[in-house]
């Protein structure tokens, strides 16, 4: 993806206020991200491990979710799946959950999906970031489908939130 600017990333945001998405921690070397090798640029929070965002560009447009990771539970230490990447991870799949977007979201509504812990999905799916014993199933599909997977994964879960 193209490199992103911390004003972009800000306001990319769906699903929470411009004033959350004024406050929230923007990691601040952008400039030495890997972007080439990024489908949607995620971090965690360094200030609020919980919390975690990604932005991606769906359609043309710069779209950011805001999201929180549940607490420790008992999947943590078992092997479980990124629903967006397929990378396989013991402990390294957390439940993230982001709240929908407008009125939906005021509700209470969220929507909630398993993910890389670190959302470094892109990296995973490229070789470039290792899982771990048995992280990736063995597929027959080129990076270049396992990328176009990722993305297509992604889309579907803004377009949940945004639904
Ligand atoms: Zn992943």
């Amino acid at each position: 993806m193209k490199p992103l600017t911390e004003r972009e990333i800000r306001s990319a945001f769906v699903n929470c206020t411009k004033g959350e998405a004024t406050r929230m921690n923007i990691p601040r070397d952008l400039a030495e991200r890997p972007w080439d090798d990024l489908d949607f640029f995620g971090w965690r929070d360094p200030q609020a491990p919980d919390r975690a965002y990604l932005v991606a560009e769906i359609d043309g447009r710069l779209q950011g979710v805001a999201l929180r990771s549940s607490h420790a539970g008992s999947w943590q230490n078992r092997r479980s799946m990124c629903s967006l990447c397929v990378t396989t991870h013991t402990g390294g799949v957390s439940l993230m959950v982001a709240p929908k977007a407008g009125k939906a979201g005021k509700q209470g509504n969220s929507v909630g999906a398993y993910m890389c812990s670190d959302l470094a999905c892109s990296l995973y799916v490229r070789g470039k970031k290792d899982a771990g014993m048995g992280g990736r199933l063995h597929e027959t599909l080129t990076t270049e489908e396992k990328v176009e997977r990722t993305l297509a994964n992604v889309a579907t879960f803004v377009a949940k939130v945004t639904a």
